[in-house]
């Protein structure tokens, strides 16, 4: 972890709303794995906003974020050439276990910001189907920013589109249960709604079990484990405030320091709030 000011190199709105920032950091690059963050210090603001490094070349890192608020306007006004207070890389990223082939990559709105790094960290060695979903097309990670529609080499991308104007029309988790048998493991970035919906549909009736036979009963009834970005409310973003500590099955953890990434099925969702 290092703070740096650091020179913005370009700072562009690709989606209404939406930023993508490319800052001069070759230490960060050089260190950040995916689903770590950075925390940035946005004009007079005391506490510092955290955003997902979401890509990653050999001098740069790229930020990809949504206007939410104060903090978020200031950042989206930032020109190329100006410095910026940067602090990073930080908490504990997504792991790919060294068996997996098939990665499903889960990304609700601005959650494909932490998933595209994870992407281009794992695609040379593992399959990888990417399922983006979004309100509408306009609100979709675009092709120029990288991925082609369709299949491209080891990469499927699947859009999904609440209002149908591009891709499967519905919700994330309409399409999710034609990708379990082939995910060997499974990670996902985005609002808790989402995640919510996710453990039901990750977590299989016993009733399918027993249509298929025994030896697929026990494996259904083990919920199909994957990773999962949280983002909660940050203070201090490096463990010391106990601001984002959130209750999971092992007890108390920081968001910042134990995650951002958990496993879905150790949090206990009730509790969560942003
Ligand atoms: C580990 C981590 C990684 C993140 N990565 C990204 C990213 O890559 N891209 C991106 O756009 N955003 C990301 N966020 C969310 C981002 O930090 C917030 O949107 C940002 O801090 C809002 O600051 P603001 O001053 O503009 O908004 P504020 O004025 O503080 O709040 C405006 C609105 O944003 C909501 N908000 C504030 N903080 C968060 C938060 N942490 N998560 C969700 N909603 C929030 C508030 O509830 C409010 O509705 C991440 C958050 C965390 C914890």
């Amino acid at each position: 972890m290092k703070q740096t000011l650091c020179t913005i190199s370009s700072n562009d709105e690709v989606m209404p709303g939406i930023h993508l920032m490319w800052i001069e950091s070759p230490d960060i690059a050089a260190t950040a794995q995916p689903g770590q963050f950075i925390t940035v210090r946005c004009g007079d603001f005391t506490l510092r906003r955290p955003f997902s490094v979401h890509q990653v070349s050999s001098r740069e890192i790229a930020l990809l974020f949504r206007v939410a608020g104060k903090g978020t306007i200031w950042l989206a006004q930032r020109k190329a050439g100006e410095k910026m207070d940067v602090l990073g890389p930080l908490g504990k990223g997504f792991t790919v276990g060294p068996e997996s082939k098939n990665l499903l990559l889960v990304a609700g709105g601005i959650g494909i910001a932490p998933l595209v790094f994870l992407m281009h960290h794992a695609s040379a060695q593992h399959q990888i189907t990417l399922i983006h979903g979004a309100s509408t097309a306009a609100q979709l990670y675009p092709n120029g920013c990288l991925l082609a529609d369709g299949s491209d080499g080891a990469i499927q991308f699947i859009p999904v589109t609440e209002d149908g104007s591009r891709g499967k029309r519905g919700m994330i988790t309409d399409i999710l249960p034609d990708f379990l048998d082939w995910a060997d493991q499974i990670y996902a970035c985005g609002p808790v709604a989402m995640y919510k919906a996710m453990v039901l549909t990750l977590n299989p009736s016993p009733l399918k079990g027993e249509v298929k036979g025994e030896s697929e009963k026990q494996n259904n009834l083990k919920m199909k484990k994957c990773q999962v970005s949280l983002e909660v409310r940050m203070g201090c973003g490096f463990g010391a405030c106990y601001g984002c500590t959130i209750n999971t099955n092992e007890g108390l953890k920081q968001v910042c320091r134990d995650g951002p990434v958990f496993e879905l099925d150790d949090i206990i969702w009730r509790e969560v709030r942003i």
